[in-house]
């Protein structure tokens, strides 16, 4: 009979170890080891106490007890001692510790047992198993559950080492989605099996749409500046278990059309076989690097041509008026000095744009602001032009009250000087340019139009970016740098304002601004 019991009582606690062990879920797991324990020393009620990182020890499972009630069970794990042989393990005052918590929470619980959960002699928890009657637990129902208490302890390691784990793994998750970088996952095959934000913004891909596809299907480059691609390098043998990581850089191309400049960096793993087991790809976007590189280039062309041709012709005209074997007469000493005097204006000209784009660039471009009267402003530009051009006339057009702004008087100048001489330039016949306001409910325009050259529709788009010039080869013999209608749009939008263009090619242009007139804050 007792054999009997011994037996079943053997063969449930083989089930129950094996159930333990497949369990990984650290709440599900300490609930089954309870029950178990509970059923097999006919208890009522049961307890696990972890122990924390410091050391203290604290429940995160009850059994037979209500959840609100687990801060009173406190006192038990308390002198908790190292030893953890389960026939000499001993807390001090336990059970005077129950029957005072048991008392004060008005439970009936008389009996308790508690059992160390180690392993490699390491503690980790305490097992207790309450009885509300009054049989004692004896040395024999200890050694029952020894064997027992062991395996839960494994179990509830496993279990805790699985929590960390799968908590690293989230971890790692959201770092790789949220990178600021493309990260793309490769299996051998190169099919894609991970795709995270970044990449969704670069490609335009979605991430739903992008794993399971090929490499090669999704990194489509439109140019490469990198004498490799993943293909090539590939077929040369890349990767070995050696290899250092691959770098390929260009121009991709976008789902729905368009590219975006950048450096993917391809980092092979490898499983302790030597076998690939995924390559990591690490994309980057290089537009701003690579703006800045060509910026570079284009400043330097610029400084180059712009530059030279006045300073040639300072150093042409002084040189002749050096010359001790010539007497010149004051006509043309006056208009050699004339001559200078206007390359060298030129030639501050350009240097201010050029520091004025390159503050821009820094993303600073201060403002005085003031009370400002475009049309007074427009009437001493108009002024100063007129003096230049025998074969221009300007004229100004603006509605008397026309209401000031809040803005910086020299800069709001600027930009239209900036207009005018344009107009002048590229009205190389002569003509009209007049320079107009207009009053709006919350703003004011300014236009200024000539009946010059005009602008192709399809460079209308782009004579606002910096360095742009027009691309015909009128407009690339007239002296220019791409600089005036950037810093006139940048100066205009520091204002709160927005300016456009409207031309006819060959009828001429005309370019307009608006300011808000509510003051800025
Ligand atoms: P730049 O005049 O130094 O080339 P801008 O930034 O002032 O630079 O102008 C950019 C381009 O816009 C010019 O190269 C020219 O092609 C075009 N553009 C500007 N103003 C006019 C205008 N009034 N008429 C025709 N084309 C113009």
């Amino acid at each position: 009979m007792l054999t009997d019991y011994r037996v079943r009582q053997r063969e449930y606690l083989l089930e129950i170890s094996r159930a333990m062990t497949a369990q990984l879920n650290l709440d599900e797991l300490l609930r089954m080891v309870l029950e178990a324990a509970a059923n097999i020393l006919a208890g009522q009620a049961g307890l696990i106490a972890l122990r924390e990182p410091d050391g203290s020890f604290v429940a995160k499972a009850s059994y037979g007890l209500p959840e609100a009630l687990l801060p009173y069970f406190a006192p038990l794990f308390t002198d908790i001692p190292e030893d953890v042989n389960v026939q000499r393990f001993y807390i001090p005052g336990l059970g005077e510790k129950l029957v005072a918590v048991a008392a004060r929470l008005g439970l009936h619980l008389r009996q308790v047992v508690a059992l160390p959960m180690a392993i490699k002699q390491e503690l980790i928890g305490v097992l207790y198993i309450f009885r509300a009657y009054g049989t004692r637990f004896t040395a024999n129902d200890r050694q029952i559950l020894a064997s027992f208490a062991d395996q839960a302890a494994i179990a509830v390691h496993n279990a805790q080492l699985y929590e960390r784990l799968s908590q690293e793994k989230r971890r790692l998750d959201a770092i790789v989605e949220y990178s600021a970088d493309g990260v793309m996952i490769l299996d051998p095959a190169h099919r894609i099996t991970l795709f995270n934000r970044a990449m969704v913004r670069l490609t335009r891909w979605s991430a739903a749409e992008a794993v399971g596809r090929h490499h090669d299907e999704v990194i489509r480059w439109a140019r490469l500046e990198t004498e490799l691609d993943l293909n090539k390098a590939v077929a040369g043998g890349w990767p070995l278990p050696s290899a250092s990581p691959l770098y390929v850089e260009g121009d991709l191309r976008r789902k729905e059309g368009g590219v975006v400049s950048v450096g993917i960096t391809y980092a092979p793993l490898f499983d302790r076989e030597g076998r690939l087991v995924n390559i990591i790809a690490d994309v980057r976007d290089v537009t701003r690097f690579r703006e800045a590189d060509e910026l570079k280039s284009v400043f330097i062309s610029v400084i180059s041509h712009e530059l030279k041709t006045p300073v040639a012709l300072i150093k042409g005209y002084a040189d002749t008026l050096m010359r001790k074997d010539a007497a010149w007469d004051q006509e043309t000493v006056q208009e050699s000095l004339a001559v200078i005097v206007e390359e060298a204006d030129r030639l501050n000209q350009l240097i201010d744009n050029l520091l004025d784009a390159s503050r821009l660039q820094a993303g600073a471009l201060p403002l005085k602001k003031d009370e400002v009267a475009l049309d007074a402003v427009a009437e001493r530009v108009a002024r100063l032009f007129s003096t230049q051009t025998r074969i221009h006339h300007i004229v100004v057009r603006f509605p008397p009250d026309f209401p000031t702004v809040i803005g910086d008087a020299a800069r709001l100048e600027q930009v239209l000087n900036n207009l005018v001489a344009n107009a002048i330039k590229y009205s190389p016949g002569g003509g009209d340019i007049e320079i107009s306001g207009h009053v709006l409910p919350e703003e004011v325009v300014v236009t200024v139009s000539d009946s010059g050259v005009g602008i192709p529709s399809e460079e209308l788009p782009h004579i606002f970016e910096r360095f742009y010039r027009g691309q015909s080869e009128r407009h690339q013999r007239t002296p220019g740098v791409g600089l005036g209608l950037y810093l006139a749009k940048a100066i205009v939008e520091a204002h709160g304002g927005r300016i456009w263009a409207e031309s006819t090619p060959g009828k001429g242009s005309a370019f307009s601004f608006a300011i808000p007139v509510k003051p800025l804050n």
